[in-house]
């Protein structure tokens, strides 16, 4: 599990958002269960990712790290 440290490195690393998802490991259960299959689980409807979030499987946290990363705030 990448902590934010790692989470940093992976910003700096330009990693392109559909893999970024993939880099927390707890997200991986839910990428193929998205409405959109090019989700990118920021604000789409019928997300796999935000619904275990809202049901408190994802940690809100870890989630909101990830937003800030794809959404380019931590570059
Ligand atoms: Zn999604």
């Amino acid at each position: 599990m990448a902590d934010s440290a790692g989470i940093r490195a992976l910003a700096a690393w330009n990693i392109p958002p559909e893999e970024l998802a993939s880099c927390f490991v707890e997200f991986r259960p839910y990428l193929g269960e998205c409405l959109y299959s090019n989700c990118l689980h920021v604000d789409e409807e019928g997300c796999a990712i935000r619904q275990a979030v809202d049901d408190d499987v994802i940690n809100n946290r870890r989630y909101t790290s990830y937003v800030r990363i794809v959404s380019g705030e931590e570059r």
